[in-house]
């Protein structure tokens, strides 16, 4: 399946803000954004902050595709389907997102950044209800139970993530400390969503 492979540093620079794609990186004075706070390019310095009401609607749909790792398209028709669903479509949207299994597996601690959440999907290192998923769309539901398998659980990678973990896990999902599993308890509700994403903006853009 496609996906961006470039620098993905310098799309929260394009972006103004920190995305979190790097994992321990991002909360170091490593974070390119700290010294560089402009967009990349020749002329990124020159770029004002200020843009057509359009430009601001597209910069946001952009930082929320590019903060979850999901390709235009798919983003697109994920829109759609939260608009034909009841309720507020912008919080339909991020609902759909949070649901997805490599951001479970990121909101689990499990995982430093969604872009390896999605590597250990890839791999084999997740189970749904007892059953392997290699899907990192995959969406789960309510009372579904998300688990690494016991080969992951010893990995030396996943065994330092663990320890040096600072992350809570969300409310929405119930959790037993060292146990890497998770049952999703119910759909999140917006405020239970960090993610620093204006989201009416983005139903404001599609829906031109
Ligand atoms: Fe973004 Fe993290 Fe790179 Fe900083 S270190 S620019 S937050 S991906």
């Amino acid at each position: 399946m496609a996906r961006y492979t470039g620098p993905v540093c310098r799309l929260c620079r394009r972006e103004r803000t920190k995305l979190y794609l790097k994992g321990s990186k991002c909360d170091s004075g490593r974070c390119p954004i700290e010294k560089r706070p402009f967009p990349p390019g020749e002329h990124g310095r020159d770029r004002t902050r200020q843009g057509s009401e359009y430009l601001i609607q597209l910069r946001e749909k952009q930082k929320a595709r590019r903060m979850y790792g999901v390709l235009e398209k798919q983003f697109r028709n994920m829109f759609e389907e939260a608009s034909r669903q009841d309720g507020i479509t912008g919080e339909n949207l991020l609902r759909m997102l949070e649901l997805r299994l490599d951001n479970m597996v990121f909101r689990a601690g499990w995982a430093v950044s969604r872009s390896q959440a999605r590597q250990f999907v890839r791999h084999g290192f997740v189970n749904v209800n007892g059953r392997k998923v290699t899907i990192p769309s995959y969406r789960v539901r309510r009372g579904d139970k998300v688990s690494l398998i016991e080969r992951a659980r010893s990995l030396a990678v996943i065994e330092e993530i663990s320890r040096v973990n600072q992350r809570s896990v969300p409310g929405w999902l119930e959790s037993t400390p060292g146990a890497f599993e998770v049952e999703v308890a119910n759909v999140p509700l917006r405020a239970q969503i960090d993610t620093d994403v204006r989201e009416q903006l983005i139903v404001e853009l599609y829906s031109k």
